[in-house]
């Protein structure tokens, strides 16, 4: 069977992971740590903070926007659930915004009107929808204006850069970004996420909040550290001989167990060796793909202009199903009983029956609607070869002919 993604192992990966298993320490321990200067390193961001998924970067990502009960969060109807679910987290209300055909991701002039619209925009979270970034410049402006936190989710896009050449998860047009390890994303941890951040303040916060908010032998004394009052101890309680007490702890803020553990982060810290390889090897495929359907009218590749700048999480493909008669479950049970998987990305968000009875409707959601219809992501991970990769389009050109 040849999958619609897969994530790659080799022997590295796998010494890396028994290395943990006798040697070190199963969780908490300095793989943590390394896995987020290896991230923050290839980035560029100042600061990184590993958990234990993307869905919970999203989450403390909301947790230290400052957003508001009842404040608006804006993001793209065209993505994963967890875009979305993160506001309701937080008490925040989602505001989903159509896509841009061309792109895929958030409309701009959408996104502009619907902070218009609303007086309390708590925060922005585009996608870049996979792995071809939004116009962030563009994204920070609307931001500023409407005094909104914007958060990356680039859960797809680990080695996308923006138009000006620096990679996604600098932050320097957000305030946090925010990546997966789920296997079928850029590098695989097993389960796991990494907020990015330039921000000293938020960083801390985020520290706390990935373990119940616990201070633990980490806090600066009076007159020791930045002493900025959100570390300090706050009890005397805890000094003794104007010294830490050995036993020490305190929680300051209400946080969770969003810890990740040191077997997963060695196996990321190995992957990330590989990411460079990683993203050569989904080039090729992306250029092999585009020169295929060139010439079929029924198939037509998307976000074609961002390919210089993609991460190519996915190749996503518009099939004009109506043409070929065919319905998409047609289509894919035939590629399946070849042996080739793949899958639709996404679902739109107003379509979701817990969305749908909050009131979204997909009706409101045209682009996103026409586009869905036709959605279809086709194989592309680091071990498809070029023989595989024939097979599967000759399979899809002859279906679609
Ligand atoms: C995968 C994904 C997430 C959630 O990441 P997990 O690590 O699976 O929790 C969030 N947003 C997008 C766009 C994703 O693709």
């Amino acid at each position: 069977m040849i999958p619609y993604g897969k994530h790659f192992l080799d022997q590295d990966d796998i010494d890396a992971v028994v290395d943990v298993l006798k040697n070190g320490a199963l969780t908490q321990g300095p793989k943590v740590a390394e896995f987020e200067r290896s991230i923050a390193k290839y980035t560029g961001a100042k600061f990184a903070v590993a958990v234990s998924s993307g869905t919970a970067a999203l989450h403390l990502s909301c947790l230290v926007s400052g957003v508001n009960f009842g404040d608006k969060v804006v993001t793209s109807a065209n993505t994963f659930v967890a875009s979305a679910n993160c506001a309701l987290y937080v008490g925040a209300e989602p505001q989903v915004v159509d896509i841009d055909q061309a792109t895929l991701n958030i409309d701009l002039n959408l996104l502009e009107k619907a902070c218009e619209q609303h007086s309390s925009i708590g925060a922005i979270i585009p996608v870049h929808f996979a792995g071809s970034p939004c116009d962030m410049e563009y994204i920070r402006r609307i931001a500023n204006k409407n005094k909104a936190f914007l958060i990356e989710d680039a859960s797809h896009a680990l080695g996308a850069r923006y138009d000006n050449g620096h990679k996604v998860g600098n932050c320097e047009f957000s305030d946090l970004t925010v990546f997966s390890f789920h296997p079928v994303k850029g590098i695989a941890s097993g389960e796991g996420g990494m907020i990015t951040t330039n921000n000293s303040y938020l960083y801390k916060k985020l520290l706390l909040l990935r373990s119940h908010g616990i201070c633990k032998g980490n806090f600066d004394l009076p007159g020791i550290g930045d002493n900025s009052d959100d570390e300090l101890v706050n009890k005397k309680e805890g000094i003794e001989n104007n010294e830490l007490k050995l036993w020490y702890y305190e929680m300051q803020m209400l946080g969770y167990n969003y810890r990740i553990t040191d077997i997963q982060a060695a196996l990321a810290i190995s992957q990330m060796k590989k990411i460079d390889m990683f993203l050569e090897r989904r080039r090729d495929i992306v250029s092999r793909y585009d020169k295929a359907f060139k010439f079929c009218q029924n198939i037509q590749p998307t976000q074609i202009r961002s390919r210089d700048f993609s991460s190519h999480h996915l190749y996503v493909i518009r099939v004009k199903f109506k043409n070929i008669r065919l319905t998409r479950n047609q289509f894919m049970l035939k590629l399946r009983e070849k042996g080739i998987g793949t899958q639709v990305h996404y679902i739109p968000i107003p379509m979701q029956p817990y969305y749908e009875a909050m009131g979204l409707s997909i009706g409101d959601y045209p682009v996103s609607k026409a586009i869905y219809e036709e959605l279809l992501s086709i194989p592309i991970y680091y071990e498809l070869t070029d023989e595989m990769q024939d097979f599967v389009i000759s399979a899809i050109l002859t279906l679609a002919e």
